[in-house]
């Protein structure tokens, strides 16, 4: 259906006389591409009448920062015209917005996102939230993952989207369900029958006049939580994660469930199971890395658990040493689990500067070449003459842990081991976190051997599968490792995988 929207939205201009300068990419301050695997998006909804719902959700979104740097935006609702409001951005949270934005925001429920592009490229287009007009209102939807089928998505919508403007799979999720809305289902068939032709890793929020909603795929791949404001009425919150509800003082609530949708307005919450099997396989990317480690996931924080990897870690691969350290910050629990462990004391022995990303002059080649020392400097009176484990929570490509080792040498270090906290990535990932192909990735082409050797490394160790997944405490069975395996839970489309999987579909693995 096409026509004139029911409810006419009020899009707060996106730059403005002076827009603010674009930050250098951190990525060229370190020498290229990161060599982390990043992760796609933060997600936030809040339905709250008593409260200011754009800030609520600037702070959330505050907290997800880590989940993607690329863009961010807020969508609120009103029940007067113009309905909707929104504004996004290119930039980090604290660069996009500013009071009087948020002024212009009003609204009893807000939907946020923060974005790093895993589909689409970077370009404020593709900014979410997405806002498609429906025949019962604009839709505001926020997406984190990643679809398999969006070949099939877009073939499917080919007549009835002449308008798509990004280049996302989010796009075609929130234009899916809007066709559903407009060959004339509500909002909760028209989510569901839309949800019912996703195929991939999916955690939405989704903005709409009647209400708020929250979804996640038959797998939970991605992480979606349930929080509840402070105060004399029963308000939720949605978000990624646990530490985006602590910022604004909601409690934590439970998870969303794999294949669950909640629908939230002024009668409060009500859920619904919308796939027979739902099979859990959370990210187990999230417990070692992405997520942040005062983040609750399956009762504890991720600290707690990132410890424990160390100190499985220790067990399984003791070394000589007289100091253990961690590649600040996401080795730093994994290396005091492995110090504690070990018995070697733990010390600082790199600094990082906070501040990388935050520079709007690009640096000189010469610094550019040297790369690494822009992020992290060694402490040469600390490390000069000693034998250490440098302890880190994942290699991918091995550039930047090569570079590192070299630092460590010019600053003196005798012995290098070099301890990582989860088992050699021999795969991509297809579900919403942004790794290199396969042919990229360091372990799928060479041995713990030779990467020992190319690294410059005395000794080189990873922590098994198994020692991964018995440190959840839960059953291994619930996480999705297939970067680690090649196991993927959701089958990857043959287009697909031979943009990704090249060692693989090529033979050479
Ligand atoms: S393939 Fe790896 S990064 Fe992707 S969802 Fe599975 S465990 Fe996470």
């Amino acid at each position: 259906m096409s026509g004139k929207p029911l409810h006419p939205v009020a899009l707060v201009p996106t730059c403005d006389a002076l827009p603010p300068p674009a930050p250098v990419n951190p990525h060229s301050l370190t020498g290229g591409r990161p060599d982390k695997p990043e992760e796609a998006c933060g997600v936030f909804g809040v339905y709250a009448p008593e409260h200011p719902a754009a800030k609520l959700a600037y702070f959330g979104l505050y907290a997800l920062q880590h989940r993607g740097q690329e863009s961010a935006g807020i969508a609120t609702f009103t029940t007067t015209e113009p309905y909707v409001h929104c504004y996004k951005q290119m930039g980090l949270v604290a660069q996009v917005f500013r009071e009087d934005i948020l002024v212009e925001l009003p609204g009893h429920l807000a939907v946020g996102h923060t974005r790093y592009s895993t589909t689409g490229s970077s370009r404020v287009v593709n900014a979410q939230p997405i806002l498609v007009q429906t025949r019962l209102g604009a839709l505001a939807l926020a997406h984190n993952g990643n679809l398999v089928n969006t070949l099939e998505l877009r073939q499917n919508l080919a007549a009835d989207a002449p308008d798509l403007v990004s280049t996302t799979d989010s796009e075609l999720m929130a234009w899916t369900i809007r066709q559903y809305v407009n060959t004339g289902s509500d909002w909760l068939e028209a989510a569901i029958q839309g949800c019912q032709t996703f195929q991939g890793a999916f955690s939405l929020v989704i903005g709409t006049p009647a209400g708020l909603l929250g979804i996640r795929d038959p797998y939970g791949i991605r992480p979606l939580v349930i929080g509840l404001l402070e105060g004399t009425s029963r308000r939720y919150v949605l978000a990624s994660e646990t530490c985006a509800l602590d910022i604004i003082g909601a409690e934590y609530l439970r998870d969303v469930e794999p294949g669950e949708l909640v629908w939230i307005n002024e009668a409060g919450l009500a859920s619904f199971h919308w796939v027979e099997r739902p099979a859990r396989k959370l990210c187990v990317f999230e417990m070692i890395y992405f997520a942040r480690p005062d983040s609750v996931m399956h009762g504890e924080s991720l600290y707690s658990y990132r410890r424990r990897l160390g100190e499985a870690l220790a067990q399984e691969s003791p070394a000589e040493a007289d100091w253990v350290f961690a590649v600040p910050d996401s080795g730093i629990p994994a290396a005091i689990g492995f110090a504690q462990v070990s018995g070697i004391p733990y010390t600082e022995g790199l600094i990082k500067n906070r501040y990388v990303g935050r520079t709007f002059i690009q640096p000189t080649q010469a610094m550019r070449e040297a790369g690494i020392r822009m992020k992290l400097n060694p402490l040469r009176d600390v490390l000069a003459g000693k034998r250490v484990v440098i302890v880190d929570d994942s290699i991918v490509r091995g550039t930047t842990s090569r570079k590192l080792v070299r630092v460590l040498r010019d600053a003196g270090v005798r012995e290098v081991h070099m301890r990582i906290s989860s088992p050699p990535v021999t795969h991509p990932c297809f579900y919403g976190i942004d790794t290199d192909s396969q042919d990229q990735l360091i372990a799928a082409r060479k041995s713990v051997a030779e990467i020992t050797d190319h690294l410059g490394v005395d000794s080189l160790a990873f922590l098994s599968w198994s020692g991964m997944l018995k440190a959840t405490g839960e059953n291994p069975q619930e996480f999705c490792s297939a970067c680690f395996t090649g196991d993927y839970p959701i089958p990857i489309p043959q287009p697909l995988k031979q943009s990704k999987l090249i060692l693989e579909q090529t033979g050479i693995r």
